[in-house]
């Protein structure tokens, strides 16, 4: 295989980058000033940048290359595919060989009564169609007034309106007028953050009893759906105490709600399990999927859905929703070939039985640094919380992500990509990813940390939120 090269230098690189391309999530003015990192290169849980430095990537791109970069058999897939049928539609009852193969080995893979696939780009594209989905299903029932959802706040579903809407990052609604009608919030169960004096126990219940405070305010008759992640990913790796999703399940269970759980993080292995929701002891209605299943080689998402969804929105008539790309037999192909591998070498067993524990160890060793108030993992997600008072889990009198920014850019100073949500640090390893190179990142990140708090100490910013 021939290289493809950098005719340029890093420079101006990013200066075409700066004048040319707008970034996502991204101030432009502090990037312009600095200059994106150039990644030019991955290979296993490494990637490399336009000046030749080998980063550890603990992030798995944005949580979706669980294979590890440079793996040929999806590349060989991709072009074998694109050479046979480069793309043709699932619209207007036709078909093809990549998108049902994909649909029934999901139908197989996922719990035991989902087993219906309507096919997206991405999990954004994914969480509209349930949107759309949930209310036509309540519609089609002869429920029409079940029309709002339910989310959380912190929680994330994705970019789009409604994705955006779903979620309830506070900085994403301030801009746009989000959420859309129809959509409201309830608090998250982030112990560590918001749980004071209450036992993580007591927290977890109230937590889950605000979803049934919210669907008593609205009228039970006009509540379709529930949509939440197994375990938060983009809020910062929060981890629900082990009451809560128990109280959840009762609770949709009694008022007639749908449940979405959205699995774009917590999918195909990443919790230790093939979905987030046996992990937690969910039963959805709708799971949500999207980055792992492809391991992030091409973009692809869904929806599995439950039959008696399925059957109910099929039996009325025309759904009047889809995407050009829905089921692409590009991007299905490779999402079979990466569920093919993973179950060849046998991925979230191994992943269960050596890595996690292996990682939860390492990673736990953390918790004793003076700048670690938590060191938790699930699975193969991991985060730590920093704070300048351990006992009193406090935050810092800085902003909110000073001190996490700066741990950030500490790590890409020692070859590691973590990433910080506010003050947390958060992982989420390629899957493949083994004991060796655990050890390198908890040392790198363990080196991130040590420079973090000696900085933070020179700068007086080891001070405590009154
Ligand atoms: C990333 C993410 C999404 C959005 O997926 P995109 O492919 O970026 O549209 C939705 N839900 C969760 C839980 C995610 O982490």
């Amino acid at each position: 295989m021939s290289e493809i090269t950098n005719h340029l230098p890093t420079a101006a690189l990013q200066a075409l980058d700066v004048a040319h391309h707008m970034h996502p999530f991204t101030d432009a003015e502090a990037l312009a000033a600095k200059g994106a990192r150039v990644i030019t290169r991955g290979d296993g849980v490494f990637l490399t940048d336009s000046d030749g430095n080998r980063i550890l990537d603990a992030m798995s791109g944005l949580w979706c290359v669980n294979l590890g970069y440079g793996r040929e058999e999806l590349a060989d897939v991709a072009a074998r595919q694109m050479r046979q049928l480069a793309y043709y539609n699932t619209f207007f009852q036709t078909t093809h060989v990549p998108a049902i193969a994909l649909a029934a080995k999901l139908a197989e893979l996922a719990p035991g009564h989902l087993n219906h696939v309507f096919f997206a780009g991405s999990g954004s594209e994914a969480n509209d169609t349930n949107l759309r989905l949930v209310r036509r299903y309540w519609d089609v029932k002869g429920k029409p007034s079940k029309q709002i959802v339910i989310g959380r706040k912190n929680g994330y579903h994705g970019s789009t309106m409604a994705g955006a809407s779903l979620g309830g990052m506070a900085g994403m609604h301030a801009q746009g007028g989000l959420p859309i009608p129809g959509i409201v919030h309830i608090d998250q169960p982030d112990w560590y953050g918001e749980g004071g004096a209450a036992t993580p126990e007591a927290f977890g219940l109230a937590r889950a009893r605000q979803l049934e405070a919210k669907i008593a305010e609205l009228g039970e008759d006009r509540v379709a759906a529930f949509i939440a992640e197994p375990i938060q990913g983009a809020g910062g790796v929060i981890i629900p105490p082990e009451t809560y999703w128990p109280e959840i399940q009762r609770i949709c269970d009694a008022h007639e709600i749908l449940l979405i759980s959205d699995e774009v993080i917590c999918g195909f292995g990443r919790t230790g399990q093939w979905f987030g929701a046996q992990t937690v002891g969910a039963r959805p209605d709708i799971m949500t999927i999207a980055k792992g299943l492809s391991s992030g080689y091409l973009p692809i998402g869904g929806s599995i859905v439950s039959d008696e969804i399925a059957q109910v929105v099929g039996s009325a008539g025309d759904f009047n929703h889809g995407y050009t790309y829905s089921g692409h037999p590009v991007a299905a192909a490779v999402a079979l070939e990466t569920l093919r591998i993973m179950e060849e070498e046998q991925i979230v067993d191994r992943v269960a039985g050596v890595v996690v524990p292996y990682l939860a160890a390492a990673w736990a060793r953390l918790a004793a640094h003076p700048l670690v108030g938590e060191a938790r993992t699930v699975g193969m997600m991991g985060s730590l919380a920093l704070t300048p008072d351990k006992a009193r889990r406090a935050r810092f009198a800085a902003d909110a992500g000073t001190i996490g920014l700066r741990c950030r850019e500490q790590c890409f100073a020692n070859g590691l990509v973590m990433r910080h949500v506010g003050d947390r640090m958060i992982i989420a390893p390629p899957l493949v990813i083994t004991e060796d190179e655990i050890d390198q990142l908890v040392d790198r990140a363990r080196r991130a940390l040590d420079q973090t708090l000696q900085a933070a100490l020179a700068d007086g910013l080891m001070v405590a939120a009154a």
